[in-house]
């Protein structure tokens, strides 16, 4: 299949041959016709399958016929991040056509925005929270709205979002093109898309690039020698491009200082930041000014580097699902790399819950100069990981991502980075790395498995506290 097939206005075909696209992706294969024919869509795929394109083509279609200078389609995504990063393809793909792209989000003025919004924007890409703000200011007008595309739903789910999706739904007109994408579909999504979609026709993008590259190791190390260990790791491990996790937003800041400090070209990346600053430190992880990003997983969706050679869980995110869309960040492109968690004892049911849904064991692996640590639960509640690979997944499974990138909310603080010594820089280079294969598939299992149960009623606790907090504080 190619672009050209799609029957692309020129203008549109221009943007794509100006992004040097040669072929479609799987996703855009998959739902670009039925989007052109004005179909709903629900996308199963995640960032890094060309998704955003998938959307952006039909729409820009749609809207060269009809009338300019009112909202006509809008796309509403979980972070700012993810946001710029929507708009830029917009941007890109419909360079030639003179459509107006505006984005809508929290953490910046409202003033830019309103202005423009007034007449001067076709296509809005908006956060949910800021998008509610303008509706009920009056300062969007949405009845004009013929397309819409709830991008990242689970995200958004996991966000707390829901409620805020489902108030917007009620200020767009019911007669409209509707496409919902998200990386799996847990029961809320799987019930929103029956709920807005109309006829829907389903693509979904099985899991498998970074299976086959990515290679993954836990750590067990004491909390308080983390940053220790990290140091280590990184003084002692050739690196290309290094994306550290951590759970909090401080966390963040202090160890990208502490990275700093220590003569690495670390940056950090959380919601604390402006604006400004998140874009500044992007761009340079980006470009290679910087070797080594510390981000939240909320901070660092829609990070869309394909040169990660190195993901470490500095912090165990706190659901496997949210493990699979850290390491996903690495070993794309069929380029290798390398996963690395630094556990502490508390986190041993995480770790069962990740093996779980990855179907094997990970590596443990011990640094000289750090004791053993034992990553156990007591042993009833032990279930052997290999088990669950035959049992039938829950969820759907993840999207691979061939061609360019994930979230889970903080979870409580836990202690500061410790104070180290400081450790000599590496020369930043790439060497090739280890190469097993290590299938990665979404969480699944038997809904009856008490594990499986105890590990979603937490994760549903957790759920609750984040939007308690979400109401309160920004997403990132
Ligand atoms: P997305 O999943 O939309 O975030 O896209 C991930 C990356 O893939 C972005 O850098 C896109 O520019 C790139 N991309 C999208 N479609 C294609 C394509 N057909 N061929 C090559 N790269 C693409």
């Amino acid at each position: 299949m190619s672009f050209e097939s799609f029957n692309l206005h020129p203008q549109i075909l221009a943007g794509v041959q100006a992004q040097a696209y040669t072929a479609p992706t799987p996703i855009q294969a998959q739902t670009v016709p039925a989007g052109l024919a004005g179909r709903d869509i629900l996308g199963l795929a995640q960032t890094g399958t060309g998704k955003t394109a998938a959307f952006a083509l039909p729409i820009l279609q749609r809207l060269m016929k009809g009338p300019r200078g009112r909202v006509r389609a809008l796309i509403v995504a979980p972070t700012r991040e993810l946001a710029e990063q929507i708009r830029d393809t917009f941007v890109a793909l419909g360079k030639k056509t003179g459509l107006r792209c505006a984005t809508v989000y929290g953490g910046v003025s409202i003033v830019p925005q309103i202005r423009a919004l007034r007449g001067q924007a076709e296509i809005v890409v908006a956060c949910p929270g800021r998008l509610l703000d303008h509706i009920g200011q009056g300062t969007i007008d949405l009845k004009a709205v013929e397309v819409l595309v709830l991008d990242e739903a689970d995200r958004m789910f996991d966000m707390g979002f829901l409620p805020d999706i489902r108030k917007i739904l009620q200020h767009l007109p019911t007669q409209r093109q509707t496409m919902l994408f998200s990386a799996t579909m847990p029961e809320d999504i799987r019930q929103l898309a029956t709920d807005i979609l109309k006829d829907p026709v389903t693509a979904e993008i099985e899991f498998a690039a970074p299976a086959k590259t990515v290679s993954h190791a836990l750590y067990p190390v004491l909390q308080a020698r983390k940053t220790e260990l990290l140091m280590q790791l990184l003084q002692h491990t050739d690196t290309e491009s290094v994306l550290i996790f951590t759970r909090t937003k401080h966390r963040a800041k202090k160890l990208s200082e502490h990275l700093h400090n220590a003569g690495y070209k670390a940056v950090a990346l959380q919601g604390n930041m402006a604006q400004n600053a998140r874009q500044a430190a992007m761009n340079g992880f980006r470009n290679g000014h910087y070797k080594i990003m510390v981000a939240t997983d909320i901070a660092a969706r829609g990070i869309d580097v394909t040169q990660i050679s190195h993901v470490i869980n500095y912090d165990i995110p706190d659901t496997a699902d949210a493990y699979t869309h850290r390491i996903g960040r690495t070993g794309r492109a069929a380029k290798t790399g390398d996963a690395f968690t630094l556990v502490t004892q508390e986190d041993a049911e995480m770790v069962r819950d990740i093996e779980m849904a990855i179907g094997k064991r990970i590596e443990r692996r011990t640094w000289p100069g750090f004791d053993p640590v034992k990553i156990e639960l007591p042993s009833s509640a032990n279930r052997r990981p290999a088990a669950r690979s035959a049992q039938p997944q829950r969820n759907k499974p993840q999207a691979a991502r061939p061609y360019g990138q994930r979230s889970a909310q903080a979870r409580p603080n836990q202690a500061q980075p410790a104070n180290t010594p400081k450790a000599t820089p590496s020369k930043a280079q790439a060497k090739p790395t280890s190469d097993k294969s290590r299938p990665v598939v979404q969480n699944g299992g038997k809904p009856n498995n008490p594990y499986l149960e105890a590990a979603r009623k937490a994760r549903q606790a957790r759920r609750a506290r984040r939007v308690q907090s979400n109401n309160t504080t920004s997403p990132a």
